[in-house]
């Protein structure tokens, strides 16, 4: 078969561009085409990585080709003559942005997604593709592409020529394969002089490449990555232990102030805070390394769920144009409940410390009044427009697919754990989809994950589905959490022992002082430290009294405010107080009368308790807490 060669440069690191060449054997006779994904997998937005192209020209031999975009992501060559040779194009990548999900390039390191860089000739989607990565000599390569043609399901036989006038005598070509354009782009690339280290779990060898200047200690690194895969891969594999891959990269980027991560088959690209990292002077857990442990487990449990239990519009991603599922509630949801779960189960979070994290992302949830507008299977479909392009309206609008979505695999698994007396849980149903869908390569329809939980667990959950996936009531998660020994609350901010799990005892040191009123609005500062309205709540305060988001408030009851003073201001009032604002919209200055409120219940608190003893013995059980 043909096949697609490919060259990338990093050419001039100052200006951040790519020099990158696509050469294929056959064009199209009637003049080829090639176009650039408007989005990468995993990030549900429209990019336009097509923008960062800055020039391009296209030669078959030693005579130029005539090129022509026809729309914002396509290229239309002009016909080669017959036996004229190979058809290439050369063309320059922008790459500037210091994110997990396109392509950056300056001294220090080169990181790009295929989905920034490789042009795709039209209707060569399946043919073998090769890689040669032109780095300084210097800088290594840290990928999961694969390094010979036959691992990456290449016949030994197909040759790789280095098809490009790029290299010099300060530069290394490295090689690199895949069996078709989409496991390409799969594969993120890091280059530089990154941190690298490695571990084994399960048999298999996984990689750990840091970018950045850090000081983290790679040590408890390496042995809290190793019990967070080995507790993932005995879930879906429990007898043969056997992983979705030959190996595994984990190609972190660490900033002073920055968070997220993307799931691909083999590897993960993360962004994390320096000071997250672990210390070697610093064994304890704190929030911070507790998140990047969080983010790391559930970048890699899409590995299954995802990347491999895919809903069926994903098994051939249109790399054009938006794919609608309704299923991110369970793709995302599901893989939020987990990578919590995964640590308390691997021992690298305690009980306790599991129950503050999820009564925290609980709250969020219940003090949005979006959760009773919009139901996790609508956010799903509609995260192209919505859930990623968030406004200022969002806490009014938009549920969260991940929090709630992991409130309903939590609700279901303690579900599925009561109604079956502790014989089933939501495990069974995830092993269940890997073995009838994802190791077999079948998309999972809409709908074919309510009709497995019930196959898997024999009960009839019908109403289940309709209340918590397609509807917008509060899920009653009183009975369940009863099950486990766990009480809920909702208290307000400030009150009692604060947010979090107790033992039993927590809210009895409750503060004397009267709950201080509330506006409704998040408060943020301007540029010049004025109290601007970041986000302006339903039915609170400063909504009934016609403040919007963007309102710059400069006085409250006759004296001056700041973004430093409003919030003691306005504690300086009962709820129910009338009290005059004075704002700027714009360049306007307005007067409204605010009737401050009292604080909502917004802080969710779980605590525990140890009777009835099967409680205890059910939540150990659920939690995989050997105590
Ligand atoms: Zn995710």
């Amino acid at each position: 078969m043909a096949a697609i060669y490919y060259t990338i440069t990093p050419k001039h690191l100052a200006a951040h561009l790519f020099e990158v060449t696509v050469a294929i054997d056959q064009p199209d006779p009637a003049g080829q085409r090639f176009m650039l994904p408007t989005w990468i997998p995993g990030s549900y937005m429209i990019r336009e990585f097509a923008r960062n192209i800055i020039t391009l020209t296209a030669n078959c031999g030693d005579a130029p080709v005539a090129t022509q975009k026809i729309d914002k992501a396509t290229w239309q060559c002009a016909a080669c003559a017959v036996d004229a040779g190979p058809l290439m194009l050369t063309y320059e990548v922008y790459a500037w942005d210091l994110s997990v999900r396109a392509a950056h390039l300056d001294a220090t390191h080169g990181f790009f997604n295929g989905t920034s860089v490789f042009l795709l000739p039209e209707g060569q989607r399946d043919a073998p593709c090769s890689v040669t990565i032109v780095a300084p000599e210097a800088w290594r390569i840290a990928t999961s592409l694969s390094k010979t043609p036959a691992l990456a399901g290449i016949a030994e036989h197909f040759v790789v020529e280095t098809r490009s006038q790029s290299g010099s005598t300060n530069s290394v070509n490295h090689h690199f394969y895949a069996s078709n354009y989409d496991e390409l782009i799969d594969h993120p690339v890091e280059m530089g002089t990154f941190t690298h280290a490695t571990f084994e779990a399960c048999g298999i060898t996984h990689h750990i490449a840091i970018t950045g200047k850090h000081r983290a200690d790679m040590t408890r690194l390496c042995a809290d990555f190793k019990r967070i895969c080995e507790a993932q891969i005995r879930l879906f594999e429990p007898t043969s232990h056997l992983a979705p891959f030959r190996e595994y990269w984990f190609l972190i980027m660490v900033v002073s102030d920055g968070f997220g991560g993307l799931e691909h088959r083999a590897s993960t690209a993360l962004m994390v805070g320096r000071d997250d990292l672990p210390f070697a002077h610093v064994p304890s857990m704190t929030s911070g390394y507790r998140k990047v442990l969080s983010l790391t487990s559930h970048e890699y449990f899409h590995s299954w769920n995802v990347k491999r239990i895919k809903p069926a519009g994903f098994i051939h991603y249109d790399l054009l144009n938006e794919n609608y599922t309704r299923q991110l509630w369970f793709f995302e949801g599901f893989t939020d409940y987990y990578d919590d779960l995964i640590l308390v189960r691997a021992g690298l979070i305690t009980p306790l410390e599991y129950l503050e994290v999820e009564a925290e992302n609980m709250g969020r949830v219940l003090s949005q009044s979006a959760r009773l507008k919009q139901s996790v299977a609508d956010s799903s479909f509609d995260t192209w427009i919505k859930y990623y392009r968030q406004d200022e309206n969002a806490p009014n609008a938009i549920v969260s697919y991940y929090q709630k979505g992991a409130m309903v695999g939590m609700a279901l698994d303690l579900t599925i754990r009561q109604r079956t007396d502790g014989a089933k849980s939501l495990d069974d149903v995830m092993r269940a989809l890997w073995n009838a869908y994802g190791k077999v390569n079948i998309g999972v329809p809409e709908f074919a994950i309510e009709t497995i939980v019930e196959t898997v667990t024999g009960l009839d959950l019908k109403a289940f589905f309709a209340e918590a996936v397609y509807g917008t009531r509060d899920i009653a998660f009183a009975p369940l959490f009863s099950y486990v020994g766990i009480d809920m609350s909702m208290r307000v901010p400030g009150m009692g022992t604060g947010t979090g799990a107790g033992t039993g005892a927590a809210g009895t040191s409750k503060t004397t002082d009267p709950f201080p009123p509330t506006l409704g609005a998040r408060i943020g500062a301007d540029a010049n430290g004025d109290a601007k309205l970041a986000q302006v709540f339903d039915g609170g305060a400063a909504q009934q009294a016609g403040l919007s988001a963007g309102d710059t408030i400069i006085a409250i009851d006759g004296l001056r405010v700041t973004g430093h003073t409003i919030d003691r201001r306005i504690k300086s009032y009962t709820a129910d107080s009338t009290i005059e604002f004075i704002a700027f919209r714009r360049d306007e200055m307005m007067r409204f009368n605010v009737t401050l409120q009292a604080q909502p219940a917004s802080v969710c608190v779980l605590t525990t308790r140890d009777t009835p003893p099967e409680a205890k013995l059910q939540r150990d059980k659920w939690l995989g807490f050997q105590g």
